[in-house]
């Protein structure tokens, strides 16, 4: 019941067309979720990140689950008759582009395929690399206008969901699951868990670093990014989700990485069904960086990601995302546990905890006369 509820969601959110400053799609399905959940409350940050909380008592310095709204996408520049010009915000390589069948999703509603006739890469003075696009038919585009690749709906199989946009639609989904499932549980002492979606992730993080300093993370927080990262043979997809210790830039907060990894290891002991991975995950960059960096405890929880923005490494063409529907149920079931356990007693001792029992347990042999 739960399994499917979460899939329906996750069926859902990863087909919705999205880009870089264009997420109005995702925060109304966001806002639609919470207005049938009376104790959701939804606020808003002046640069449009959206946080996700909870009424009633809570208890704890708060736990922020974040995702982005965001994937890399097209935005319209100019329009003459069938010939759009638009600049693509977010990080695919040049070669991918000549030729490749994309869809405009106009503000109308009016959606239509064309194909990439032009492409002009990024240079000094053209911040993102540009097409010019032939539509298949007439339609009314304007400056402004989302467009994306053009790819099926989201489907599974064997076990695998094909999507336009898992990273990082699937980090949402994930978050709202979790979401429920947390508030659900009757506990004494409920967590402070919140859910934060930022905007504009692929272009450098810009919604979270607009959140950071329209102060709307309390600094006590402890966040925990949720990401899809490129899958390697050492990070197999279908191995379980990743507790992910850095990216291709930094690493996250080690104690909180910690921490998560005691909760994984626990889980994985009382369920034999949870699998997870450790993991530093260098295909790209994550939002926990940025969020350490600028002076807060966050780390990351990861999906590991086949054609990682969609790019199809073998074919060399645009192709849907992919994870494993396993890797995310994984990731749901262990982010119920890390707002449960994290201020619990029975949470997993800390390293430090840790290295004061062994030091006290076996100093002894440092005893012997040498
Ligand atoms: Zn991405």
């Amino acid at each position: 019941m739960q399994e499917k509820s979460a899939e329906k969601v996750l069926l859902e959110l990863t087909g919705l067309p999205v880009a870089a400053g264009c997420e109005e799609r995702v925060v109304a399905w966001v806002e639609r979720w919470a207005s049938s959940r009376p104790s959701v409350r939804v606020r808003r940050d002046r640069y449009g990140n959206l946080m996700l909380s909870r009424t009633g008592p809570k208890y704890g310095r708060p736990i922020i689950i974040e995702a982005h709204m965001d994937h890399p996408a097209f935005v319209v520049r100019q329009a003459r008759g069938r010939t759009l010009r638009a600049e693509f915000r977010g990080g695919v390589r040049d070669a991918y582009f000549p030729d490749a069948r994309v869809r405009l999703h106009a503000r109308s509603g009016e959606t239509c395929p064309g194909r990439i006739t032009g492409f002009r890469p990024r240079t000094a003075k053209r911040r993102f690399p540009e097409v010019t696009v032939v539509l298949d038919r007439e339609a009314k585009a304007a400056p402004g206008d989302l467009m994306t690749w053009d790819l099926p709906a989201p489907k599974v199989r064997q076990g695998r969901l094909h999507a336009p946009a898992c990273d990082d639609l699937a980090g949402v989904a994930a978050a709202l699951q979790a979401f429920d499932v947390i508030g659900r549980k009757r506990l004494k002492r409920p967590p402070d868990v919140r859910l934060l979606f930022t905007r504009a992730e692929e272009i450098g993080f810009i919604g979270a670093l607009g959140a950071c300093r329209a102060g709307f993370i309390p600094k006590t927080a402890r966040i925990i990014a949720l990401e899809n990262s490129k899958s390697y043979p050492d990070s197999p997809i279908g191995a379980g989700p990743v507790v992910r210790v850095g990216d291709r830039a930094t690493v996250f907060d080690h104690r909180l990485t910690y921490a998560l990894g005691g909760i994984a290891e626990a889980l994985a002991k009382r369920d034999k069904s949870f699998r997870w991975q450790r993991k530093l995950m260098p295909g790209g960059v994550c939002e926990a960086g940025a969020f350490v960096e600028l002076g807060y405890t966050a780390t990351c929880l990861c999906l590991p990601l086949g054609n990682y923005h969609n790019m199809n490494e073998e074919t060399g063409a645009i192709a849907p995302e992919s994870i494993a529907l396993e890797d995310y149920h994984g990731l749901i079931k262990l982010l119920v546990a890390a707002a449960t356990k994290l201020d619990a007693v029975d949470a997993p001792p800390s390293l430090r905890s840790r290295l004061n029992q062994l030091f006290a347990e076996r100093a002894d042999v440092l005893e012997r006369p040498m």
